[in-house]
């Protein structure tokens, strides 16, 4: 299809929202132009992959692209809007400040080398403090407010962490500047966020591709060790 107004729909559709899941995609796609659409082409269907791989080979130059994933904490396709570049400062910058993003390269610092991947509220308003740009308490609260909006913060409680926005547009960026912190799925090698450490080698492995695993073996993929559900309990009770 040539790119217009179905492109142009689906690009406002996703960075509108930052983040949409498939289902509410291909939806809006059917309302919108009275077509059916599926995740890939088959007969009269029409691909939403095809879709995105158009509008992504026309929006390249702005540094931005729309990336196909699974949500590592709803477990559900998703559509991610991403800006790209953060890592070479003469790329242009669509979404953050320069101010902004030294504070958000501080707060992801300050989730990452936390055991939980989460920081209060209080601690991410705090980070002010140690900050080069002038920066008040005030901004920093309402910066939070918006990127929880634009999915790059996921609240919980009173609590922060990286929304899946977040971590993805930031993957290059960590894993250069905290190594350490980053750790692989021994599955599909994905960055983990939130899953388990296997209780006999450590090695990190998602939630979602342990589970797929288990259906085949019940052993922890990495090092074969025996795996119990117990396990599990106890590591959630932590
Ligand atoms: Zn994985
Ligand atoms: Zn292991």
């Amino acid at each position: 299809m040539s790119y217009g107004n179905v492109h142009r729909f689906l690009l406002r559709s996703v960075a509108s929202r930052g983040v949409i899941s498939m289902p509410d995609a291909l939806r809006a796609l059917t309302q919108f132009t009275g077509n059916q659409f599926n995740i890939f082409t088959d007969g009269e269907v029409e691909s939403i992959q095809d879709l995105i791989k158009e509008i992504n080979d026309t929006i390249r130059p702005y540094q931005q692209t729309i990336k196909l994933t699974n949500d590592e904490l709803t477990n559900e396709e998703v559509l991610i809007f991403l800006s790209l570049g953060y890592d070479d400062a003469t790329k242009a910058q669509n979404v953050f400040s320069a101010n902004e993003l030294e504070f958000f390269r501080l707060l992801i610092e300050q989730i990452m080398i936390t055991e939980s991947r989460q920081v209060t509220r209080i601690h991410a308003i705090n980070i002010v403090g140690g900050m080069k740009s002038s920066f008040t308490k005030t901004d920093a609260e309402k910066l939070l407010k918006t990127w929880c909006r634009m999915k790059y913060l996921d609240k919980d409680n009173n609590n922060y962490a990286l929304g899946v926005r977040a971590i993805h547009e930031f993957e290059g960026y960590l894993r250069q500047n905290m190594p350490d912190a980053v750790e692989e799925c021994c599955l599909c090698k994905q960055v983990v966020f939130r899953g388990y450490n296997c209780p006999g080698c450590a090695m990190a492995v998602h939630t979602r591709c342990l589970n797929r695993y288990l259906e085949k073996v019940e052993k922890w993929p990495c090092c074969k060790a025996d795996y119990s559900a117990d396990q599990i309990e106890q590591m959630n009770d932590r």
